[in-house]
């Protein structure tokens, strides 16, 4: 067998259990990459036919695995083959053990390597300097020291922002957002700043376990030192990786509790913490279902029901929505990997998006809102790109500068 570690974990039998039926190539929604290629081998089911030709021989190393990696990397980990495979293979957990048996034959593609050395020496995705984090942007927020002021100080609870929320100027805004209504609602909360390190996520969707472990231990040692008992998280990779994938690959068991931003606003709804919300604010929205929030972990009805209590909010749902929603092409590392590919991607969001009438797609996750609005334009779209806890801001009447700046 290839794949080791399809083996140790008894995963390696559903590279015969796939039935052949293709719908995780047509059916609905289903396979960005295989939508793009039109190649077998970038759907659930091309990969799993050449897994099983591997291990039964029929066909040689030489044949098969190069084009395997290039499927097991070339893709989003959107999980919408998982979502709709009839016989339940379990493919998210299954291609990035793959990823890391690929690593171990030293197949791991041309580039991981250098951004898991920038990763390791700068502790983030983006190479920057450590004290950006806050520090690079905080005055943005009206009061300047208020950011600052919370880094590093003892609470229970903490909002970790994750790499794509803490340097780039359009993800930051829903760091500032989120600041703020925790600020108007007076809920105590610490960050990490400068000693927020990447929770891990490119290393784990990579394959590369161990490297991801020194991440996960640091920030986990930092949050204790600081009393901290639940997390909360908008970006929903994070999400991911501390209340699943730490636990399902590097076999740290932590006791916090982790809250993903838009379960976390729905709650001070159902508590009455949100009842000024005025009808000032008048948006028309619609909503991308982040996959790692929608799919890969079932977060459909939360943000629809945040909006919904948003009185001066119109809300529209994409053709392609909740378990159907289209990948918006950032996921899985695949921009590392093939930034062309993630585009081609990203342009049948983009259609999908311009079949509303809304002025706004919403999302909440750094990555993807990110990425759509740097290519809503490109593809000569007016609308805009924003995050949950901005739209939720601006109904509270909050106001910064930087949202002026960037939108
Ligand atoms: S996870 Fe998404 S991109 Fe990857 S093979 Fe499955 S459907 Fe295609
Ligand atoms: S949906 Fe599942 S069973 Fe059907 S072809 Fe795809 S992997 Fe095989």
């Amino acid at each position: 067998m290839e794949f080791p570690s399809l083996k140790e974990r008894g995963l390696d039998i559903h590279a015969f259990t796939c039935a052949q039926c293709s719908f995780c190539q047509v059916g609905h929604g289903a396979c960005p990459t295989y939508k793009v290629k039109r190649v077998d081998s970038y759907s659930g089911k091309g990969k799993m036919l050449i897994t099983r030709a591997l291990a039964q021989k029929r066909i040689s190393k030489e044949e098969g695995l190069e084009g395997l990696r290039d499927g097991i990397f070339g893709c989003t980990l959107c999980g919408g083959c998982e979502e709709v495979c009839q016989v339940d293979i379990p493919f998210i957990q299954i291609y990035q053990l793959m990823r890391s048996d690929f690593k171990d034959m030293g197949m791991w593609p041309e580039g991981l390597g250098d951004a898991k050395a920038m990763l390791m020496k700068s502790r983030n995705i983006q190479g920057q300097p450590q004290m950006d984090r806050i520090e690079g942007w905080s005055y943005w927020h009206p009061e300047e020291d208020y950011l600052l002021d919370r880094e590093g100080v003892k609470s229970k609870t903490a909002i970790f922002l994750g790499c794509a929320s803490s340097f780039k100027a359009v993800p930051i805004q829903a760091s500032i957002a989120t600041a703020m209504i925790m600020e108007k609602i007076d809920e105590e909360f610490t960050m990490l700043g400068e000693e927020e390190w990447c929770c891990g996520a490119p290393l784990i969707m990579t394959g590369d376990f161990e490297g991801a472990k020194e991440f996960a231990l640091h920030n986990i040692r930092k949050y204790k030192e600081l009393g901290v008992e639940r997390i909360v998280t908008n970006c929903p990779g994070c999400y991911k990786m501390w209340a699943h994938e730490y636990h399902e690959f590097l076999d740290i068991d932590h006791e916090f509790e982790i809250i993903y931003g838009a379960d976390f606003f729905m709650r001070l709804i159902d508590e009455g913490k949100m009842n000024n919300i005025s009808s000032d604010y008048e948006a028309t929205v619609t909503f991308h279902d982040g996959c790692d929030a929608g799919r890969n972990a079932g977060f459909y009805e939360e943000p629809r029901k945040v909006l919904e209590n948003l009185p001066g909010v119109t809300f529209e749902e994409l053709p392609h929505n909740k378990a159907n929603c289209y990948c918006c092409g950032s996921g899985g590392v695949l921009r590392a990997f093939d930034n062309e590919f993630a585009l081609q991607i990203n342009e049948l969001k983009v259609e999908d998006i311009e079949q509303t009438n809304t002025d706004i797609v919403v999302s909440m996750c750094p990555s993807c809102v990110d990425f759509m609005h740097g290519q809503l334009p490109v593809a000569g779209s007016e609308k805009a790109s924003m995050d949950l806890a901005v739209i939720i801001a601006k109904s509270l009447g909050l106001e910064w500068e930087g949202l002026d700046e960037v939108y």
